[in-house]
């Protein structure tokens, strides 16, 4: 499943992100064939209903089935539309990987990684990276000092047991707890979350700045 129906406002320029184009193709068809490369059989995109001819366009060249499912308010709710989704378009699906559009160069590596950490007993399975920077609170009197080798930065694809995440939103919404990611929806229903190794490439283009190194990495690699 691919999330892309935020807003995008932080990117500027009237487009919608995941349909912002670089090499010429939009940030959810570089995501989409990075999932399929990585195994993917069945593609979920959950965007705002009024983009989806937009988004039939920009996934004309889709090499396996996939279907569009609406946006909701928060991520969570768009999470959610796209599961029901999901089951309808692959009824025997096990793995279900929940990727943000906004993630267009997952390396396949990742996906692949992912894929093969649910499918060895996981029902939750996250790639992360180590963070680089050292990190402060930002409030002085909340004791600042933080450990980063202990941190990690949590990136998608998340990969889950299908059921064990559709049970998992249910909790949420049951419960109106807010989360960012699935992997903590998961945790809230007390599932262990596993870690695979993310990637640097599976950066989230957020604002200009990262649409700047999506163009430098797409000039430098090209389609792979
Ligand atoms: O806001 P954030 O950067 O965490 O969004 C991550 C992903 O979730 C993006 O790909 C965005 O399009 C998607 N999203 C969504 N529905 C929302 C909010 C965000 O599909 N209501």
């Amino acid at each position: 499943m691919v999330v892309a129906a935020g807003s995008g406002v932080r990117l500027g320029a009237g487009v919608p992100k995941a349909l912002r184009e670089v090499g010429g193709r939009a940030l959810v068809a570089h995501a989409v064939s990075r999932l399929v490369a990585g195994g993917c059989t069945h593609v979920v995109v959950v965007a705002r209903p009024e983009l989806f001819a937009a988004f039939a366009t920009a996934l004309a060249d889709c090499p396996v089935p996939w279907a569009c499912a609406p946006g909701g308010a928060e991520r969570q709710d768009s999470v959610a539309n796209g599961l029901a989704e999901a089951v309808r378009l692959a009824p025997r699906a096990q793995v279900v990987l929940v990727h943000d559009a906004a993630r267009p160069f997952v390396p396949a590596a990742v996906v692949a990684r992912v894929v093969e950490r649910v499918r060895g007993g996981a029902a939750a399975v996250v790639p992360t990276i180590r963070v680089s920077d050292t990190i402060r609170v930002a409030d002085p009197t909340d004791g600042a000092h933080v450990d980063r080798s202990r941190l990690r930065a949590v990136q998608t694809p998340q990969g889950f047991d299908l059921p064990t995440l559709i049970r998992a939103h249910a909790h949420i919404r049951r419960t109106g707890l807010p989360v960012t990611d699935d992997a903590t929806a998961c945790e809230a229903i007390g599932i262990p979350v596993a870690l695979v190794d993310g990637d640097r490439e599976a950066f989230k283009v957020t604002d200009p700045f990262d649409l700047l190194v999506a163009e430098a990495l797409w000039s430098r690699t090209g389609e792979r």
